[in-house]
């Protein structure tokens, strides 16, 4: 199953460690804070600078705790700095190229700069911003198209921007985006948003928002930076032509699992299966987070993952240190509780009802599960 080949130039400069966690977004940074705290030690890898995509959130309005809003940015420095006064150590700008089974229930994590290995790993990876691949799309990046109006959108100050989908992202970020621009159109491929209620309240109620129904983008126009984007009504066909000066695209997202093929069962959009307490098919690599098949994506709910995943790998590492015998009581003991808590979550709708995943539903057998040698 293993046949990633790692780097031969690697070194373990890195150490050993308890945990590895990789992703610092709210449930990496969470599990951080969990696992830190039970005195592990713990070292959290991210390839860009943390906070995922809580840190390219202007406006965070239902994270409990803060009734006047918090800026993702400032979200993020909060959980950063928590996780470090208990002593976990964040690297920032450290990619995740592979990883493997080191031997002895030991876990090999190989980044762009060194080799790592632990008794645990929680994966945290998160997703990134979905690409629709238009013609122009890639050609204009930052040059006019975006995915992240938080980083973008005050250099469209008195101009007029597109922003493509018609989810919570989309029309909570083209609000963003009326602060500066004159007027934003938000060209969506139904008639009907998949947004939250109170964003189609306030975006309904914004002069400044437009909205183009029933409409696919085709390519984006321009010559040195962007200056529109056709679009084709999908029920009439008609082609049109919007000048803008930006275009924001917010169709969806991907997990950023590449690294995991062949290393963790992956659902088929990519997504990391597990079983109720997060554990995957493999002995002591747990998930946590977006990047898992989760019901909803929401800050609260990765946040609460974090926290399950950081206990579960207090606990794997504990009957790690226990006798056989002790620690195969646990593994049915525990075997038990993740099939009480499947059937809890199947007996009340589950995951499969509520949520934005359409795998949501799906998990690994806890029974399937062996202990590390
Ligand atoms: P999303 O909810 O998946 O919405 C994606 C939007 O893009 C949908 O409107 C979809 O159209 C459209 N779309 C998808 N593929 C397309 C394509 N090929 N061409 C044109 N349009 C396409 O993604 P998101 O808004 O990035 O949100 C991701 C997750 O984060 C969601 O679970 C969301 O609830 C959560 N989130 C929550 C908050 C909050 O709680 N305030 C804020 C941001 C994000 P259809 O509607 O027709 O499918």
């Amino acid at each position: 199953m293993f046949d990633i080949s790692l780097p031969q130039d690697k070194k373990p400069l890195g150490g050993t460690f308890d945990v590895v966690i990789v992703g610092a977004g709210p449930a990496g940074l969470t599990a951080a804070i969990y696992c830190a705290r039970a005195r592990l030690s713990t070292v959290v890898l991210e390839r860009n600078t943390a906070g995922g995509q809580m840190a390219l959130t202007e406006r965070i309005e239902n994270y409990p705790g803060f009734p006047e809003a918090i800026s993702g940015f400032d979200l993020t420095e909060k959980m950063k700095r928590q996780a470090g006064q208990f002593g976990a150590d964040l690297r920032e700008i450290t990619t995740v190229a592979a990883m493997e089974p080191a031997g002895e229930g030991l876990w090999r994590v190989v980044t762009d700069e060194e080799e790592l290995t632990a008794k645990a790993v929680i994966l945290a990876p998160g997703v990134e911003a979905r690409k629709l691949n238009i013609p122009g799309e890639a050609e204009f990046l930052g040059r006019g198209v975006s995915y992240c109006a938080t980083c973008d959108g005050a250099l469209y100050r008195g101009k007029q921007v597109a922003v493509i989908g018609g989810g919570d992202s989309a029309v909570e970020e083209g609000l963003f985006l009326t602060k500066f621009a004159d007027a934003v159109y938000v060209i969506h491929r139904r008639d009907q948003l998949r947004a939250n209620k109170v964003a189609q309240e306030r975006a309904f109620a914004n002069p400044k928002m437009h909205f183009i129904w029933d409409s696919q983008p085709r390519l984006i126009l321009g010559e040195q930076k962007v200056e529109g984007v056709e679009y084709q009504n999908v029920k009439t066909h008609a082609i049109a032509t919007l000048p803008v000066d930006g275009v924001f695209f917010y169709v969806g997202q991907v997990p950023n699992t590449d690294f995991l093929v062949n290393v963790v069962e992956l659902d088929e959009w990519g997504y990391i299966k597990t079983d109720a307490l997060l554990r995957t098919n493999q002995p002591g690599v747990f998930a946590c987070g977006d990047a898992r098949t989760t019901p909803i994506k929401q800050i609260a709910w990765a946040v609460g993952e974090g926290a399950l995943a950081g206990i579960q790998v207090e606990k794997y590492i504990d009957m790690l240190e226990q006798p056989a015998a002790a620690r195969a009581a646990q593994a049915e003991q525990e075997a038990a509780a993740a099939q009480a808590a499947a059937a809890a979550a199947s007996s009340d709708g589950g995951a499969a009802s509520t949520g934005a995943s359409p795998a949501a539903a799906s998990s690994t057998s806890s029974t399937e599960r062996k202990l590390p040698e």
